[in-house]
């Protein structure tokens, strides 16, 4: 399968779909990361707080892929924010990944009440010019989060990676991002499955394009221009995810499935947490 690329801010191109690896445990993640590259996933997204950074590096140098042909997300946990626990941390990913670079990296949340996402920001600026991180983002930023990196800072992320999915459409941050030149990538797009993949709306759209409830979910993404990474631990989920790009939903089913906001979240409040 053929993935198409979003191409950021820093002319680095990231795959729309990727596949992410949180809550498998370090033990279990060599396998459906291996299966996921099989599939044809370039872009794995992990982060120091899901403590499978090891086994995913320990998947990318069994699987014999090219590293230029890879896309390797991490992220800052929120206890390493600050300037130099900034630095020693981003190393200490990079050696459990067993990666001289990663893609990109993530300020994992803002946890604004620390007040130090700012001089996180400031490392990350020296980890990107170094090009140890080719290109550097944050998630879970709100518009006022990313407001303050743009009064203090010279740097716009990259990417926010935010609860993004059906039920939280999140339509003012995508527009903002879009204002501002940064790829909306989205966390939970399945809605972390129950429920949200047994919506009739869903049920009926799968059954209309002969796709499952969670591909039509994922083409949706697709279709705004999201990047999405999909988590599964099942082999024929991972290839069933993948499968979205033979084809297309009509407007008025793009915009039924957006009609299916509630705005309840899966996640934790960005405002607040940390
Ligand atoms: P998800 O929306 O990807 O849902 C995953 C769950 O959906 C699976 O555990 C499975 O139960 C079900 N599922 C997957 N494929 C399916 C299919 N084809 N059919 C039926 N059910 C299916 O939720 P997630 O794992 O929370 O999010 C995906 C990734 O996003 C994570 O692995 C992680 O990389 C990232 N993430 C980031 C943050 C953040 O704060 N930045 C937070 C949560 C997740």
């Amino acid at each position: 399968t053929q993935v198409p690329n979003i191409t950021l801010n820093t002319g680095a191109a990231m795959p729309q779909l990727g596949y992410g690896v949180f809550q498998i445990p370090a033990d279990q993640v060599v396998e459906p990361v291996k299966a996921a590259l099989e599939a044809g996933y370039r872009s794995i997204d992990t982060a120091a707080v899901y403590g499978n950074e090891e086994g995913v590096g320990r998947a990318i140098a069994e699987s014999g892929i090219k590293r230029e042909d890879l896309f390797v997300t991490t992220k800052l946990w929120n206890d390493a924010q600050g300037y130099d626990s900034t630095l020693k941390a981003f190393d200490e990913s990079l050696q459990r990944l067993g990666l001289d670079y990663v893609d990109l990296y993530l300020i994992h949340w803002p946890v604004a009440a620390k007040d130090e996402y700012v001089n996180t920001w400031k490392a990350f600026q020296k980890l990107h010019e170094e090009g140890r991180a080719k290109a550097i983002g944050v998630s879970n930023f709100q518009v006022s989060h990313l407001k303050r990196l743009f009064d203090e800072t010279d740097v716009v992320p990259a990417v926010n990676q935010i609860e993004l999915h059906p039920n939280l459409p999140q339509a003012e941050l995508r527009a903002f991002h879009a204002e501002h030149g940064i790829a909306t990538e989205a966390w939970s797009p399945l809605g972390q499955g129950k429920g949200l993949l047994e919506d009739a709306t869903l049920a009926s759209l799968a059954e209309k394009y002969g796709k499952t409830p969670a591909q039509i979910v994922l083409r949706w993404h697709v279709q705004l221009g999201n990047i999405a990474i999909p988590k599964s631990a099942t082999p024929s989920r991972i290839k069933e995810n993948i499968q979205v790009f033979d084809f297309e939903l009509a407007e008025d089913d793009v915009k039924a499935i957006s009609a299916l906001e509630t705005g309840v979240r899966v996640g934790p409040d960005p405002d607040t947490f940390g």
